[in-house]
């Protein structure tokens, strides 16, 4: 009987139809419903820097949808959406969420009576070591900072893609991140040392010789995650015969080609750890994208950054912390650290090099205010405004994230902060923020 099978066939064929339709219009129902219209929120702000723009503005509104800034108006023009939830910050200063572009997640400040660096790899297991990040993230939320480019975790591998991944699942609360892993320096250029040489300690950084292993340790970096290499290019510091500071080389120029040329073909840049002498002039020579501390900048080295376009990250307060005792070697270093770093500043501020704010938390405890930074900035002559842009717009372009964060303007993400006064008058207000919004999501405050 062939016509019965192929009905019954045909049958189960249209019941199948049938509860395909159902299932699909359960599925997109369902969808719809997981999916509502993103949140409106406004903000009355009663002045408004914006980041970006020179001038403060008075009386605005920012209407933010989802994690995004809509429209930002003078408030006696403004349409607000009557359904929007209205944040009044009219008695505030707001401004974008900070950006600080030098920091240790994995790092604590660790004190030396304590075991200091060393016994933070030797002795913290992995697991605390990430819950501890876990808090520093936190902290720099609560604080304003509303994203981190943290570079490096001193020993504690990708640990901080790890967290990167925890903050952007919502797991954590925590800052955008954007990480660079491991770090890399040569044989002879990074911590544990001084142990018995027939010790194989660990490392706080990727060792890595040679152009050929320098290349592939930015290619291991990159491929478990690296947003940004970070390269030391120096290490040790001491005070020479006649009073100058100088520092120890790491890599040599063609082993930093080999990181850049490697991490410059994945677009992503590179970080360089310089103090001064040799090292950052190989550094400037290799193609580094930023130089961290430049704690001593010549004059060749200064418009070598001009012409080359390289972003200065000075963090200048961490050097102003745990001096050892005058009259010791390492002591008379640390005043040197600090007095040649104040004269590079300036230098460099007055020649139009690009500035960041970074801070080096971790090397400073994070219970400590991240925002002392802008302090020592403005003290060096640089003007509150530009300090402030050193840390939102000017960051965001260091970062390829321009008009996206580091400006309160439409189409960025809505990641905002307010503070109560006039920040332009006294830049330790921003060491007190009252409120913290990060992608439309209020953290703190209202
Ligand atoms: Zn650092």
């Amino acid at each position: 009987m062939p016509g019965r099978p192929r009905q019954r066939f045909l049958r189960r064929i249209s019941v199948k139809k049938v509860l395909l339709l159902f299932c699909a219009v359960f599925v997109v129902t369902a969808v719809a419903q997981e999916t509502p219209a993103p949140q409106v929120t406004v903000i009355r702000a009663g002045t408004l820097i914006d980041g970006k723009s020179d001038k403060p503005r008075r009386d605005q509104v920012i209407v933010i949808r989802g994690n995004k800034i809509e429209s930002v108006s003078d408030a006696a023009t403004a349409k607000t959406p009557a359904s929007a939830t209205v944040i009044d910050l009219s008695q505030l200063t707001v401004l974008p969420g900070l950006i600080d572009s030098h920091t240790h997640l994995f790092l604590q400040g660790e004190d030396p009576a304590k075991g200091g660096y060393d016994a933070n790899i030797l002795t913290a297991p992995l697991s605390l070591r990430a819950a501890r990040a876990t808090v520093s993230a936190r902290r720099a939320l609560e604080q304003g900072f509303t994203t981190l480019r943290d570079v490096e975790t001193e020993g504690s591998g990708y640990g901080d893609v790890g967290i990167k991944q925890a903050i952007n699942a919502g797991y954590i609360p925590g800052p955008r991140l954007f990480v660079a892993t491991r770090a890399i320096s040569t044989t002879g250029g990074y911590m544990l040392e001084g142990y018995a040489p027939e010790l194989t300690m660990p490392k706080g950084a990727q060792i890595a010789d040679g152009p050929v292993e320098t290349r592939k340790a930015a290619r291991e970096e990159l491929d478990h995650g690296a947003d940004w290499i970070k390269v030391y290019m120096t290490h040790r510091s001491w005070v020479g015969k006649n009073g100058e500071l100088v520092s120890q080389p790491t890599l040599t120029v063609e082993e930093l080609r080999a990181v850049v040329d490697e991490t410059h073909g994945w677009g992503r840049k590179v970080a360089c750890h310089a103090y001064g002498g040799i090292g950052l002039h190989r550094a400037l020579d290799g193609g580094c994208d930023s130089i961290e501390h430049g704690l001593d900048l010549d004059d060749a080295a200064i418009s070598q950054m001009v012409k080359q376009g390289t972003w200065y990250v000075p963090t200048l307060a961490v050097y102003y912390t745990d001096w050892a005792p005058a009259d010791t070697p390492d002591g008379q270093r640390d005043r040197l650290r600090a007095s040649a770093h104040e004269v590079s500043f300036k230098k460099a501020l007055q020649a139009g090099v690009k500035i960041v704010f970074g801070t080096d938390m971790g090397g400073i405890p994070w219970t400590e205010p991240i925002a002392q930074e802008f302090s020592r900035m403005v003290e060096f002559g640089m003007r509150p405004m530009d300090a402030i842009q050193s840390a939102t717009s000017h960051a965001a372009v260091m970062l390829e994230m321009e008009n996206k964060i580091g400006v309160v303007a439409p189409g960025a993400y809505a990641d905002i902060i307010a503070v109560n006064g006039d920040p332009l008058r006294d830049i330790k207000l921003l060491e007190s923020v009252q409120f913290v919004m990060k992608d439309g999501q209020v953290f703190r405050g209202k």
